[in-house]
């Protein structure tokens, strides 16, 4: 079979890769028909995060149809069509009772925190992942979901991560009637995470990126504000100004680690250019949040962040809520909401491309070119 392949940072093509095994009674081999490449997939693209093995495939936003199945695998049969969440969960250590299925015990032996992920490094279980013709779903009962028959494709593999993730961020916020949510990043969960905060009860929703054509998108796709941080001498000020100087009540890091490091902070009035890895977008928040207020991080992190000021969230008495998304948990709740017209995920695809491109495709989202805002890849039929 074809697949992706991870030769370094910033290299990756398609080579000829075995056909996955099932390799444990409640696997399953999936077919896949199409996977998505996320802001996630970004960090391992650029080399940033530990454990990202050359000639690992990435991919875990997928969906597909069931192949093979395990011997004890009881709820799927061959032929099912079926979305997967990227998070690999086991359904019965002490987490996954919880719901906390991002955060699975048995997924992934590493000690981290994070449970285990398809495609997303030695870190989170070293799982190959779903950009690919085929791959090994683990734990079949648990996390893969019966496409409803109505439902499009494109809107059922956007389910599997982006929209679940963004209604988090909001739901962590703990955003109340009334309030005003600002959401850190355009990107496409970010963009879930402004549609999402209306659900909530927010005001106002004002969205910060320095991408225009993302701007320009969130702006009519959730209703909100949206402004360029590149134009501001500040954000913080900015954001202060634009809530009577009290600062927002809930602020979303829907960013992450900054790869590009372009981004200019400010500090007592010093402009600073800030270092690749640099939680540029999570520092604002801090700062711009109101006093008592809540914080709500989904933007994936490497190990450490760095200038996180941690003195501000004390003295302002600050919330941080922060986790993977839990997929599973979300499932049901989202389908609806997608099967109700209330949320039309599939509107943010800007890019359809044969597997076999998958490196211009990496290429095109990871410089943010051609107003790219989500891709998907097909892999041959
Ligand atoms: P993306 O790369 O498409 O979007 C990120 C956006 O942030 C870009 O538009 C970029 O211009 C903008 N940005 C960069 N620096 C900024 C700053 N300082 N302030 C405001 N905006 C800034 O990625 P995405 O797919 O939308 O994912 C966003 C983040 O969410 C990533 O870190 C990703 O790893 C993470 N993520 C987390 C989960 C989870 O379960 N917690 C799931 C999916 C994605
Ligand atoms: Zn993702």
């Amino acid at each position: 079979m074809i697949a992706m392949n991870y030769r370094g940072p910033r290299r990756v093509r398609i080579d000829h890769k075995p056909y996955p095994k099932i390799l444990h009674p409640n696997d399953a081999i999936v077919k896949v028909t199409r996977s998505c490449i996320c802001g996630s997939d970004l960090h391992l693209y650029h080399g940033m995060v530990p454990d990202t093995r050359v000639g690992s495939t990435f991919g875990h936003e997928f969906i597909g149809i069931v192949e093979e199945i395990g011997s004890s695998v009881e709820k799927l049969k061959v032929g099912d069509h079926v979305l997967v969440p990227f998070n690999i969960a086991c359904g019965k250590c002490a987490f996954c009772k919880q719901e906390l299925y991002g955060n699975c015990h048995e997924s992934n032996s590493q000690a981290t925190a994070v449970g285990g992920i398809f495609g997303y490094s030695h870190t989170a279980g070293g799982y190959q992942g779903g950009q690919a013709e085929y791959v090994r779903v683990p734990y079949a009962d648990v996390g893969p979901t019966i496409i409803p028959p109505d439902m499009d494709p494109d809107d059922a593999v956007l389910l599997t991560d982006v929209l679940p993730t963004g209604y988090q961020a909001a739901e962590m916020g703990g955003i109340q009637k009334g309030d005003t949510v600002v959401v850190f990043g355009a990107g496409p969960v970010g963009i879930m995470a402004a549609k999402c905060a209306w659900l909530f009860g927010a005001a106002r929703v004002i969205v910060i990126d320095h991408i225009d054509y993302r701007l320009e998108f969130v702006k009519n796709y959730a209703n909100c504000e949206a402004y360029n941080f590149k134009s501001m001498d500040d954000p913080v000020v900015f954001l202060k100004k634009a809530t009577d100087w009290l600062g927002a009540d809930v602020c979303i890091d829907a960013v992450g680690a900054d790869a590009a490091g372009s981004a200019l902070q400010t500090i007592t009035g010093k402009k600073l250019l800030l270092q690749a890895g640099a939680a540029t977008a999570l520092h604002w928040a801090i700062n711009s949040v109101k006093k008592g207020g809540i914080v709500s991080i989904v933007g994936v992190y490497g190990p450490t962040g760095n200038l996180i000021p941690i003195g501000n969230v004390v003295n302002k008495g600050i919330t941080i809520r922060a986790n993977q998304a839990s997929v599973k948990r979300l499932l049901p709740k989202m389908i609806e909401h997608v099967q109700a017209g209330r949320i039309n995920p599939k509107a943010i695809i800007t890019h359809r491309v044969p597997l076999e491109e998958v490196a211009e495709a990496y290429h095109i989202f990871s410089s943010k070119l051609d107003n790219c805002i989500k891709t998907v890849l097909i892999p041959p039929s």
